[in-house]
Order: C-alpha cells, then structure tokens, then sequence
C-alpha cells in the first residue's frame, strides 16, 4: 500500500482553504492508502507562537482531522515534536540541500517580507524540514495545497541527491540505487488554491491578519454570511460560462469555493448562477458553507471540550510514527557513516 504523508501547522485559524485543499483530500485518500497526518508544531515555531496559543491550535488542527473524518487508529495522526526524528533528519537535509535552492523559495520571500535580515534561520530552512517529514516515512505520494508545489519539488531534489552522494553506501549497506523515494505531490481536486476573500490575487491563510480573508472552520453562520456578504468582488453579474471568469479572480474564488463545496464543476454552477447578482449569489454561498462547515464545527467542539483524549491521540499516533522514522533514521546513519549503538 503507498504511503501519504502531510501536515498543518498549528498557526491560528484554520480556514476554507486548508479544509477543502488539504483536508478533505487526506480523508479521501485513507481508502487507498496508509497515511501519516501530522500537525507540524515544528514548522509553526519558524514565526514566534505564543506558547498557550500553540498548545490550543495543535489540539484545534487535531480536532479538525477528527472531525473531518480522519481514523487516527487505521492511519497516524501526530504532533510532529514528539518525533525526535523530524528534527535529526532535518539537520542532515540541511547539509545535504544547497542555499541557492532554498533562495529561491516564494513562501520565504512572502513570509520574510522586507526584513529578511530579521527572519529566524528556521523559516529560511523549513522546507528542508518538510522533506525530512516526508521522507522519514518513506512517503511516496503528498497531498498539498498548490502553494506547496515548489517545497515539494524541493524535497524531491533533496532525496534525489541523497541517493546520488551516498549511492555507494546505499549499495553497500543493501538499500539497492535508492535510499528515499522520489515523492509524487498530489495538487488536484477543484480547490488547491483558495484565494483570499479580500484580495483574489492572494492566497487565503492563517496568518493573514485581516479574519475577513478567510472563513474560518469554527466560524458560526453569522460570521461565514458577514465574511461573504464582505468579500471583495467586482460590480458585474455572474458570467454564464467559465470563460467569463478570466481576469476577474474574485469572483472565479468564489465561483470556486461553491463548485468545491457542493462536488459540481464551476460549469455547472455558472448554468444554476451565470447572469446572477452577488447579492443573490452570495448568501446562497454562505448557506451551503453553513450546511457542510457546521457539523465539523460542533464536532469539533465537541472533541475539544475533552483536550486529554486529544493529546492520547497524538500521543499514541507519535509512538507509531516513530516507530517507522527511527528505522529510517538508523538507515540514514549507516549510509553516512555515523557509529550507532546496533
Ligand atoms: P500559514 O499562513 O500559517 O502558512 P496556511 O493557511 O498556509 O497557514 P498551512 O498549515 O501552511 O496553512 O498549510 C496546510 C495545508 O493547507 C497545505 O497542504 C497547504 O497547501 C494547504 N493550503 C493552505 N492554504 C490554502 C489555500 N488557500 N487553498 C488551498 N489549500 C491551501
Ligand atoms: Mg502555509
């Protein structure tokens, strides 16, 4: 059976778009697959965290996995910390990738802003981090958002020249020509880019400061009418066809968000909508956000009313994952050649 790996990080709301471009996908693929869903408190720690907060955004991630329909019995669900070898491997990527590759990272740029100067060493080699997630389990396939293609592509460089600088050893030590596995991302489904609901030409996320760029999964049906009765669109009617949508990123997001949230196409929501007005379009949005978000919501609030449950969760979930990394782990170390206690 391949095995998936992917993460959220524990950064504040979770919101539309991590729900529908991630989330929703790693439910999907537990059928075919084993998988290994991680909240990455590591990755969240690379911009500071309120101590308090991360504790209750790593539960909140967990709680949202649960909600959403993840098994944390059949697959993995964990906090990435309490695998030492995240950080291990992570240490060995750093000297294997190069820093021209990490220099050209957009999220860094996004993320360092202007004073890069300022910027924590972490948040420059998080995708070194990620690989080292990823490759631990020996995860051949990801599901991400389209915003993570270039780390993914990162990562796959990482492990492929891994395999080229150790291939003797990789021989020698009976692991064939390749020690990781080139990683396959999966960026499909109709919402792998969710734009902000203030700016269609950005991307809706956690840590962007204005909530009215994003609905959140634990906003009430107040807050999903409010945000997109607020969101920023352009004054004319919906077109009727697809095409009608170019160049008017605000409504094509919404349009998007729609076809995602009732399984159509933005073809077949354009017949029901083309030649509408937002103001007819919009609260039909915010009742069909409200149908799907809602049970999640409740349940969610539900599983967080009871934080030790959730912590066993991840706590039994990281006795698993650790399991496989430390096998990959003591495999990596042959194949350099540090001395290990066998
Ligand atoms: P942050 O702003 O803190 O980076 P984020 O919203 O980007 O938060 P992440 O935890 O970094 O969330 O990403 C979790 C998953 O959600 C990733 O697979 C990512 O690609 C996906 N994702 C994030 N934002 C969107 C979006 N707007 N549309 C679709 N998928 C998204
Ligand atoms: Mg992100």
């Amino acid at each position: 059976v391949p095995r998936v790996f992917s993460g959220v990080q524990p950064t504040g709301n979770l919101h539309l778009g991590n729900y529908l471009g991630a989330i929703v996908r790693f439910v999907e693929m537990q059928s075919t697959h084993d998988c290994i869903y991680c909240v990455v408190d590591m990755h969240a720690i690379t911009i500071w965290q309120d101590p308090a907060e991360l504790a209750r955004a790593t539960r909140e991630v967990t709680a949202a996995f649960l909600a959403a329909g993840i098994d944390p019995k059949a697959h993995i669900v964990f906090n990435q910390s309490q695998v030492h070898v995240h950080a291990e491997l992570a240490w060995v990527f750093n000297c294997v990738a190069r820093m021209g590759w990490l220099s050209r990272m957009t999220q860094f740029k996004e993320k360092a802003g202007k004073d890069r100067e300022n910027a924590s060493v972490g948040l420059f080699a998080y995708p070194n981090l990620m690989a080292a997630d990823i490759l631990a389990y020996l995860a051949t396939h990801v599901p991400v958002g389209e915003d993570q293609k270039q780390h993914l592509e990162l990562a796959r460089d990482i492990a492929t020249k891994f395999n080229h600088d150790f291939s003797a050893t990789i021989a020698s030590n009976g692991f064939g020509e390749e020690f990781f596995p080139i990683t396959e991302p999966l960026i499909t489904g109709p919402a792998t880019r969710i734009m902000s609901l203030r700016d269609g030409t950005k991307k809706m996320s956690k840590s962007d400061p204005s909530e009215y760029s994003r609905i959140a999964l634990t906003d009430d049906a107040d807050a999903i009418a409010l945000k997109f009765r607020k969101a920023r669109t352009d004054p004319e009617p919906l077109p009727s066809e697809v095409d009608g949508l170019k160049g008017r990123a605000e409504a094509d997001n919404l349009v998007g968000i729609f076809a995602a949230l009732a399984d159509q196409s933005k073809a077949q929501v354009l017949s029901d909508f083309g030649g509408s007005q937002f103001s007819v379009f919009k609260p039909a949005l915010a009742d069909l956000a409200v149908a799907r978000m809602a049970p999640i919501a409740s349940e969610m609030r539900r599983l967080l009313a009871d934080p030790g449950h959730i912590d066993s969760v991840l706590t039994d979930g990281a006795d698993r994952a650790r399991a496989i990394a430390e096998k990959t782990m003591d495999g990596v170390k042959d194949v350099i050649g540090f001395i290990r206690k066998k």
